[in-house]
């Protein structure tokens, strides 16, 4: 089980697809009572971001034509109780999974070097800001620290 955090459409469909399919999985295996231990370790998964990087990646795949039929309903504090303080506070950093992927995967690096070309840098604006896990609203007026976290995802973009 591995969330990678990085932008969807730099994901090939299987890295895609199999990061969704983790994210179930892990949410039916919190929910039995297991511990994260090394997931949360070797910073694999992030509790607090699993519901919105799964609708994240959800959008993607419905982009791509694919079929989601398996909401996820997940409320983290219902096993918030069993997890300790350390297991809840891991914070995956997608640059350094975004470099992980690219050096495994082919099909990855492709799609990374095809939506870079296309993006211009207002897009590219536009994304960092609203695509942050924790912007439900996209309408509203982004606070400092969101745009500090945009200024952050857009270095690892350009
Ligand atoms: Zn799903
Ligand atoms: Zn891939």
């Amino acid at each position: 089980m591995r969330m990678w955090m990085v932008n969807p459409k730099y994901m090939c469909s299987s890295h895609l697809l199999g990061e969704h399919n983790e994210i179930h999985m892990a949410v039916g295996y919190l929910r039995e009572g297991n511990h994260l231990g090394r997931y949360a370790s070797e910073k694999l998964i992030q509790v607090n971001t699993m519901l919105s990087r799964h609708n994240q990646l959800v959008e993607e795949m419905l982009s791509r034509g694919y079929k989601h039929n398996s909401p996820l309903i997940f409320d983290p504090t219902e096993i918030a109780g069993h997890l300790f303080e350390w297991e809840l506070s891991v914070v995956i950093d997608p640059k350094y999974s975004l470099n992980i992927l690219m050096g495994r995967c082919s099909g990855c690096r492709e799609r990374y070097l095809q939506n870079i070309g296309r993006m211009d840098l207002r897009e590219k604006w536009e994304y960092a800001i609203h695509k942050q896990p924790n912007i439900n609203n996209s309408s509203e007026k982004p606070k400092r620290y969101q745009v500090e976290n945009a200024m952050q995802l857009l270095d690892d973009i350009l």
